[in-house]
C-alpha cells in the first residue's frame, strides 16, 4: 500500500484554458478514457512478454527447468513474479476505471458520492474516490 497519492508537480503547467469543448470535463473524461486504454495495451503486453517461455527475458524453449538452476536465476523469478503480480494489480484498476466508464459511474467518489475533481482524474485516472475522502480515510 502507498501512502495517500498527490499529483506530480509537472502536471500543474499543462492545464488547457477552457476554450472549447476539448476541455470540458467530458472532453476531459474521453481523453482520460483513451490513456487508459493505451495504458491497459502496455501493461497486457509487458504481461504478455514476462509470462512467456523463460519469463525473465530468455525465451529458451529448448531448454526446460533444470535441477542445476543456480540461486540468482530464482532471485530472478521472483522478481519478475512480483513484477507480474504489480502489473496485474495496475490492469486490474485501469479495467476497472473502463468499467465505470462504461457503466456512467466514473468521476464520482465511491464513498460520498462527490464528483472527483478532474485534476485529481488526470493524476490518478483510477482513483475512485475524491481527496478529502482518501486523506480521511473513508470508502
Ligand atoms: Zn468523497
Amino acid at each position: 500500500m502507498r501512502p495517500a497519492c498527490r499529483p506530480p508537480l509537472l502536471l500543474r503547467t499543462t492545464y488547457p484554458m477552457a476554450e472549447d469543448g476539448a476541455s470540458t470535463r467530458g472532453g476531459e473524461l474521453a481523453t482520460i478514457r483513451a490513456q487508459l486504454q493505451a495504458e491497459r495495451e502496455r501493461l497486457a503486453a509487458e504481461l504478455r512478454a514476462l509470462s512467456g517461455p523463460g519469463s525473465n527475458g530468455r525465451a529458451d524453449p529448448a531448454f526446460p527447468e533444470h535441477p542445476t538452476e543456480h540461486a540468482g536465476d530464482m532471485e530472478e523469478h521472483e522478481r519478475s513474479l512480483a513484477l507480474q503480480t504489480n502489473l496485474r494489480r495496475m490492469r486490474d484498476q485501469v479495467e476497472e476505471a473502463l468499467g465505470r466508464m462504461g457503466r456512467g459511474e466514473y468521476g464520482r467518489c465511491r464513498a460520498c458520492g462527490a464528483e472527483i475533481a478532474i485534476e485529481r482524474l488526470r493524476a490518478l485516472p483510477h482513483a475512485t474516490r475524491c481527496v478529502p475522502c482518501q486523506e480521511a480515510g473513508r470508502g
